[in-house]
């Protein structure tokens, strides 16, 4: 029966509810129902993270999670510090991140985790990125279409068969910006 010194809390590892001693949970931000939990959530890899935490909303995967000032995805593992998910994710797949270089969003979505999204720039390029993307959300129009895989790859075919970047942005309700940088393969460099 829960006291006045004790409190339920949801166990991170495995979802089930225990009774803790209120004092043992101070200070603490993941809590679990046995030290079995504790360890399998400790070594738990950064893709069980980002399955348990994420939506798929078109080709994005969107982290759910706790998300920083910028709008990226945080990732708060045990015994290290706060990192951002897409780097990690980035990490995970291709090894340490090199210094000099940023991970950036094909899609132009910070939370976004999907590995096919991400790709190394530099801050140079990253800056670039900002400056599109807050003239596509702040300008006359604003552009909230995903493009899909699909999407992209019908917008080069029709682009080679001579299709002009105005008709393709009204096609797909982008803007010509956009088209223009799967043109020049600065965004969707993937496929
Ligand atoms: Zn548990
Ligand atoms: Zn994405």
């Amino acid at each position: 029966m829960p006291s006045h010194n004790s409190i339920y809390v949801i166990c991170c590892q495995c979802s089930k509810s225990v009774l803790k001693y209120w004092a043992h949970t101070k200070g603490r931000k993941n809590l679990f129902c046995s030290v079995e939990c504790c360890n399998a959530f400790r070594t738990r890899s950064i893709m069980q993270h980002v399955e348990a935490k994420t939506v798929r909303m078109g080709s994005c995967l969107i982290w759910i999670g706790n998300r920083d000032k910028d709008g990226y995805g945080r990732l708060e593992t045990m015994g290290r510090l706060p990192r951002r998910v897409h780097r990690a994710v980035w990490e995970h797949h291709f090894g340490k991140i090199p210094d000099d270089l940023v991970i950036r969003h094909t899609c132009d979505n910070p939370p976004c985790c999907e590995i096919t999204h991400l790709i190394p720039g530099t801050t140079d390029q990253n800056n670039k990125d900002c400056i599109s993307r807050d003239r596509n959300s702040y300008g006359e129009n604003h552009y909230k279409t995903i493009l899909t895989n699909n999407d992209v790859l019908n917008i080069r075919s029709r682009l080679t068969q001579g299709e002009s970047t105005r008709s393709l942005s009204m096609a797909f309700n982008v803007s010509i910006s956009t088209i223009k940088s799967i043109r020049s393969r600065h965004t969707w460099k993937n496929i």
